[in-house]
């Protein structure tokens, strides 16, 4: 079998932060699948065909790009960000995990790309400078109740947490409720960050204490970075203020 299957992350919109790797792949490949919003990023070659596809579609797709490529096309399959990120490489390898034997032998990498967290808390500081965790507040894989649960840990716990997913037009509420949850655990003074379309023309960063945070602040391309009770705000005369949670803790808190 001569075919591969590259996965590729886009970064989160501007090209300059597709890496040269990402590019290379790109460039090599003769289909590209993808969700239709992040093809739409990239401009088609003469050589190449686009398959775009609709959200909530990962397994159809990562299984039509590895039949493709088995038949000994090099094929690609792209997402936003990173690829490892709650992205298109897990489907790619549960459809590898689950689908015929022959697919075992396909050869696939995965190529990298800056997941939105990383590109939002470079815009303000380092709220991700000391242990954090990243959870998708989507509960079309799995149930509302166990990301409460995670919440509560996450935030019980001292991580910084960031938020991917936290509204879209079939998940009005779930957002407020998890505003709701962390403020049983964390002190109304705690720093959340609002990155909207980071990288892209209309990007937008918002700093606003948990007290203050209001669901209408987040869309379908927010990331929202929740700080932990280390996490500091450095107000400058002039300037945006920076968020970073320091690299070190002195003691266990009760
Ligand atoms: N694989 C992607 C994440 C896919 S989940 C990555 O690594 O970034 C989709 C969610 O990612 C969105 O709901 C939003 O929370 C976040 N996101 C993606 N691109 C973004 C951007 N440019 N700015 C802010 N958040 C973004």
């Amino acid at each position: 079998m001569t075919g591969t299957l590259s996965v590729i992350g886009l970064g989160p919109g501007d090209q300059r932060y597709l890496t040269e790797d990402a590019s290379d792949a790109l460039h090599a490949a003769e289909a590209i699948y993808g969700y239709r919003p992040y093809l739409d990023r990239i401009p088609i070659r003469s050589h190449q065909i686009h398959y775009p596809s609709e959200n909530r579609e990962e397994g159809l797709r990562a299984a039509a790009a590895i039949r493709h490529a088995v038949r000994g096309h090099n094929v690609a399959v792209v997402s936003g960000g990173d690829p490892g990120v709650f992205a298109m490489a897990a489907a790619v390898c549960e459809a590898i995990d689950t689908g015929p034997e022959e697919w075992r032998t396909l050869d696939v990498e995965f190529v990298p790309g800056i997941t939105a967290m990383l590109a939002v808390a470079a815009r303000i500081g380092a709220p991700l400078g000391h242990d954090f965790c990243a959870l998708s507040l989507s509960d079309n894989l799995k149930p509302w109740e166990l990301i409460e649960q995670r919440l509560d840990a996450a935030a019980n716990a001292g991580f910084v947490i960031a938020l991917y997913n936290p509204v879209s037009r079939a998940r009005p509420w779930q957002f407020g409720r998890a505003i709701e949850r962390l403020r049983r655990h964390l002190p109304t003074t705690t720093p959340l960050v609002f990155g909207r379309a980071v990288g892209r023309t209309d990007e937008q960063i918002k700093m606003v204490t948990l007290d203050a945070a209001e669901t209408a602040s987040a869309d379908m391309a927010t990331l929202v970075i929740v700080g932990s009770r280390e996490t500091r705000v450095v107000v400058r005369p002039g300037r945006e203020p920076l968020v970073y949670t320091p690299r070190a803790v002195a003691e266990v808190s009760a």
